[in-house]
């Protein structure tokens, strides 16, 4: 089918060849009709004027026939003789006219007078001669000779003569007149003619009595009108046949450039598309207003709409994030106006499946054939794995530097438990010393004593402090063993219940009742506990009102949530990460690692430390612990 198809597509240049045959045919056929007619319409006209001139020859024959008998009439009963009839004034009109002689016979057709006297010899030339004849009272008989060829010659019109040859024929086809000298048939070739039989009186001889009943007078045109027409119809057909083959040869090489160079521009197109599909970069072409006239398959994949959905489109694009709408729309007028920055903006695009990308465009004029620009081409780089794996390596990096920071946080508590253990144990062995001294001497003094006693315990005390969190600082992993927080809490605030008291700060403790044990190392939170209360008194410091630190505990999900809120001046603003970072301290006196320290402890207990304004001004630090599995199970 196709290939029939392709056969007629090639032979298209044919039409106008064949077309043109077909109306040089229908030319020719039409010039043959209009012959034919004209030949008709010809032979029409030739036998009305064969008829027309049969029928004036006739009346003049008639008309000499009825002087001949008036001058028979004049004549009778007159002594013929040759001056008779030369003094008859109808004798000389008739030799005026046509007639040749007039001769007068007797009964026995003895020539008695004959006018002109030379009339054998007067009218020699003019061919052969007819005769009329009339009887002549009482017993005589005159005969006028005439010429036909005169008769022809005044008888038939000019122009009759001049279109046709006008001849008297008899039945032996003997030409008797002719309009003529030599009648051009044979040179020409047949013409057309018409023979009318000329009835009437026509005597070849004057003493015959019988007419020449079978004459005729035949009309041969001199000029056929379709001679002239055919050659010049040929010659004109002839010239423009090859013409329309020239002109048919030139379209077909015109139509060869043209599938010729349809050819290559399919194949371009074909591969500018099949490129521009293939390419990594999205493409998008727009016009002034911003309409999408172009986008190619990559922008399609990148914004998850198909072609079909988007070139069209004015903004706002269906692409562009609905949270920062106004922003982005504001960016684009900047673009197209010609502003976009040479080197490429971000942009932030929206998937139609609701994935959010990270973009970097290239705006560049869009310019046609002419040089003129009709808009704005934009190339499109997807940078979101870009951005993630930049975020990630930051990440990692911070990290780094966090437990740098960390390792030397831990070198120096390391040292710092270090430098500390001595002193404590030397206080601890003074004190077991001092007691030991006075129960030799005999002292009994119980306040003395039990104030000895607590000065070794809090030594001890401190002393495992500093020992476990040396020892959590160099291997950083707690001890997990079941623990109940509201235990660790009140035994923390227990601690520092007089530390507040002279600060004027109240402590307010809200437990929830049976909140279930996590496995944690009880030494380390009861420290983050007390870090977290000692930074919200010293906040509380500045503050002239009352003094307040909520401490809460519950269970929020699979965690033991613990709060501890203050109505101190807040954070102002500053986030978790800043003040846990290491060494970060407000404080003149501050080291800037308790935060630090807590957050370690926490997130080794995979917990959670958080800190934001409290709802009624003030800081709110609280850190959660995951429950242990069976009891989160059973939570
Ligand atoms: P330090 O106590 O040595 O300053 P921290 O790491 O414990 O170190 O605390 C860091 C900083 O966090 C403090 O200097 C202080 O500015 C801020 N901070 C901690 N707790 C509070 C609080 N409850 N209210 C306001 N600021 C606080």
């Amino acid at each position: 089918m196709t290939k029939l198809r392709e056969l007629i597509l090639r032979s298209l240049w044919l039409a106008p060849l064949g077309l043109s045959l077909v109306f040089v045919l229908g030319v020719l056929a039409w010039v043959r009709a209009n012959e034919a007619d004209e030949q008709d319409q010809q032979r029409q006209t030739l036998i009305s004027d064969a008829l027309s001139t049969e029928a004036q020859l006739r009346d003049r024959i008639d008309e000499e026939q009825a002087h001949l008998r008036q001058l028979a009439d004049g004549l009778a009963g007159q002594a013929p003789s040759i001056a008779t009839l030369a003094a008859h004034p109808e004798v000389n009109a008739g030799l005026r006219r046509l007639w040749q002689s007039v001769t007068w016979l007797d009964a026995r057709n003895r020539v008695l007078a004959e006018v002109p006297e030379d009339a054998e010899s007067a009218h020699s030339d003019d061919g052969l001669s007819l005769h009329l004849t009339a009887r002549v009272a009482p017993d005589g008989v005159l005969v006028v000779r005439y010429a036909p060829a005169l008769m022809l010659k005044r008888g038939v019109p000019w122009w009759l003569a001049r279109k046709y040859d006008v001849q008297l024929v008899d039945s032996a086809d003997q030409v008797i007149a002719s309009t003529t000298e030599s009648p051009l048939r044979a040179a020409q070739g047949p013409r057309p003619s018409y023979r009318v039989s000329l009835t009437g009186p026509l005597r070849a001889s004057p003493l015959a009595q019988a007419t020449l009943t079978d004459a005729a007078v035949e009309l041969t045109l001199r000029d056929p009108a379709t001679n002239g027409t055919r050659p010049l119809t040929w010659v004109l057909v002839a010239g423009f046949l090859p013409l329309i083959a020239v002109a048919s040869w030139l379209i077909r090489r015109q139509m060869r450039q043209v599938q010729r160079a349809e050819v290559a521009g399919r194949t371009e197109a074909a591969w500018r598309r099949a490129m521009e599909d293939s390419a990594l970069v999205a493409l998008r072409a727009r016009d002034f207003d911003g309409r999408l006239l172009y986008v190619n398959r990559t922008f399609c994949d990148m914004v998850g709409l198909p072609a079909e959905q988007l070139v069209g489109l004015l903004p706002p694009m269906p692409y562009w994030p609905p949270d920062a709408l106004a922003e982005v729309a504001e960016r684009n007028r900047r673009n197209l106006a010609g502003q976009a920055p040479r080197e490429g903006y971000e942009a932030r695009w929206r998937h139609s499946s609701g994935r959010m990308l990270d973009v970097m465009v290239f705006e560049s004029p869009l310019v046609d054939a002419g040089g003129r620009q009709i808009g704005w081409m934009g190339s499109i780089i997807d940078i979101t794995e870009r951005r993630r794996l930049e975020e990630r390596e930051r990440r990692q990096v911070e990290t780094l530097a966090h437990n740098a920071r960390l390792t030397m946080l831990g070198e120096v508590a390391s040292t710092l438990a270090h430098e500390l253990n001595q002193p404590l144990t030397a206080i601890a062995s003074y004190g077991a010393g001092i007691t030991n001294s006075l129960a030799k001497l005999g002292v009994q003094d119980e306040l003395v004593c039990g104030a000895l006693q607590r000065l070794g315990q809090q030594a001890a005390h401190a002393g495992r402090i500093v020992a476990r969190i040396r020892e959590f600082l160099t291997r950083r992993e707690p001890r997990h063993e079941p623990c109940d927080l509201n235990e660790v809490i009140s035994a923390a605030l227990d601690l520092l219940r007089r530390d507040c008291q002279r600060r004027g700060v109240a402590l307010e403790l809200s437990l929830a009742p049976g909140v279930p044990s996590v496995l944690a190392d009880a030494v380390l939170i009861e420290q983050v506990v007390i870090n977290l209360v000692r930074n919200a008194a010293d906040a509380l410091q500045a503050r002239d009102g009352t003094r307040r630190i909520a401490v809460s505990s519950r269970v929020v999900g699979d965690f033991v949530r613990i709060d501890a809120q203050d109505n101190g001046p807040g954070l102002g603003g500053r986030r978790v990460e800043q003040l846990c970072a290491p060494f970060y301290s407000t404080k003149a006196d501050g080291m800037g690692m308790g935060l630090a320290i807590c957050r370690s402890i926490v997130e080794a207990h995979q917990g959670v430390l958080d800190a934001s304004e409290a709802p009624g001004g003030g800081a709110l630090f609280s850190f959660s612990l995951p429950l242990s599995r069976e009891e989160a199970t059973h939570a």
